[in-house]
């Protein structure tokens, strides 16, 4: 993509709104622009950034077994009245009323919708266990929504539903996306901890938030440094294994938030404990059949009994983690993006717009980047050499290529990583190697 034909609007100031660097980041390096209260324009760079992270998402999701389908972001009310849950979610909910009159609601989450098609939809134990996701917009009528896109009002979610015939089968589904959300987080450069959260009436300790750290979280977080230290599970992590171990291994180590800190019962020694900011990132969350008993998700088990499913419900919240990953890789500069979310894997800076010898090497070298499959961003603005490298180091592309008379006097060019010092002085031809080795999807 060239400069010059990209809708970014960039800010020099920072937005007197924003109170927390990522708002901030996102405001400046043109990535969204507030429509109304908590509610956000996606700019083109910022769209790019969601999308890489719903496809690692999916990714993930699909490794671990569970199916995309999509859903409605409009319900209507009589789903929630089996369920009970019309009246007690109270304002956060925003109801609609269409033209025949008919309550409608704007959905702040799913159960109800995905629970009444598999009771539609399924007769028989053979049919399951089922997992079944989605990547769609909420609403919740926020008391406070604030920090840009970090709590919103309407917000991208991924929000998924599994459906098994006893409990073992539920445990199972919920270690898979234990597991799975580990490697989600993992691939976008951020380390997420699992807390025990509140399991409510269903009691049990399946109920689990992933918290990134980062000083501007919103709440407080305590926890056993060797958690930092664990490694994720690789790519080749076996699904159809028992991944209890694997679970075990996280949940052992204290970790806890806030109200549910409880320093007589924290057994971690004060030199190992990590006290921190941390951000809620995605729940998993097991609760038996609060759902499908309401709404008459019920099979005939193997000796022809009626078996009512049991459920587990996982969220990640896909827009927050835009401003999550942010808030975790940054400088005074601006942001440094992984690069498996980064817009753009490559900026490309003509230092002399106007410069023949300039022009035709970005030229080409542009041409040959997106020939290779290769996404760059090439400024190509008429604009001080300054104002471009301000540029580049705010929207925090992971590597740039710098182009420039003087270094093409003796056929060289400059590439150096964003966030690192790491700067390299190659050839013209040795650029492109580079390039392709490094940068290649
Ligand atoms: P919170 O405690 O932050 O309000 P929640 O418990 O209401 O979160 P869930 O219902 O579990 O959240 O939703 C799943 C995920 O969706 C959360 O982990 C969070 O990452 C994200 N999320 C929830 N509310 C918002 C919001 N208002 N804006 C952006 N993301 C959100
Ligand atoms: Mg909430």
């Amino acid at each position: 993509m060239r400069r010059t034909e990209l809708f970014l609007p960039t800010l020099k100031e920072n937005p007197a709104e924003a109170q927390i660097v990522s708002h901030r980041l996102m405001l400046r390096a043109g990535l969204i622009r507030q429509a109304s209260a908590g509610i956000y324009t996606w700019l083109p760079v910022g769209i790019r950034v969601l999308r890489k992270i719903e496809q690692i998402i999916r990714e993930e999701q699909d490794a671990a077994g569970a199916q995309e389908v999509l859903m409605p972001t409009i319900q209507s009310a009589d789903l929630w009245r089996k369920s009970g849950r019309y009246d007690d979610y109270g304002k956060e909910m925003l109801r609609i009323r269409d033209r025949h009159d008919r309550e409608m609601l704007y959905g702040p989450t799913n159960e109800e919708l995905i629970t009444d098609v598999l009771a539609q939809e399924i007769r028989s134990y053979r049919d399951l266990p089922k997992n079944l996701y989605h990547i769609q917009w909420k609403f919740r009528d926020e008391v406070r929504p604030r920090f840009g896109i970090m709590r919103g009002r309407e917000f991208l979610m991924k929000d998924n539903y599994s459906f098994d015939l006893d409990f073992a089968g539920a445990r199972r589904s919920y270690n898979r996306m234990f597991v799975a959300y580990l490697r989600t987080y993992a691939r976008m450069g951020l380390k997420a901890i699992p807390m025990r959260a509140e399991t409510g009436p269903i009691g049990g300790d399946m109920s689990h938030e992933f918290i990134i750290l980062a000083d501007t979280g919103e709440s407080e977080v305590f926890c056993d440094r060797a958690l930092l230290d664990l490694e994720p599970p690789q790519a080749d992590v076996d699904y159809s294994a028992d991944l209890q171990p694997v679970v075990d291994e996280w949940t052992s180590h204290y970790a806890a938030s806030d109200d549910k800190h409880d320093p007589a019962a924290c057994d971690v020694p004060d030199s190992q404990l990590v006290t921190a900011r941390g951000i809620e990132v995605g729940h998993i969350f097991y609760f038996g059949t609060k759902y499908s008993e309401p709404l008459g998700a019920v099979v005939q088990g193997a000796d022809g009994e009626r078996v009512t499913l049991e459920m587990g419900s996982y969220g990640i919240g896909v827009s927050r983690l835009v401003g999550g990953i942010i808030e975790a890789s940054h400088d005074e500069n601006g942001i440094i993006w992984p690069a498996s979310v980064a817009p753009y894997a490559v900026g490309l800076v003509n230092l002399k717009t106007g410069d023949s010898a300039c022009d035709d090497s970005c030229g080409e070298l542009y041409a040959f980047l997106r020939s290779s499959g290769i996404e760059v961003l090439y400024d190509d603005r008429d604009e001080r050499a300054g104002q471009k490298f301000a540029d580049m180091d705010l929207i925090g592309l992971p590597w740039q290529i710098v182009i420039g008379p003087r270094g093409l006097k003796n056929g060289s060019v400059e590439v150096k990583a964003r966030g690192t010092d790491q700067r390299l002085e190659l050839s013209l031809e040795e650029v492109r190697t580079w390039a392709t080795e490094n940068l290649a999807a």
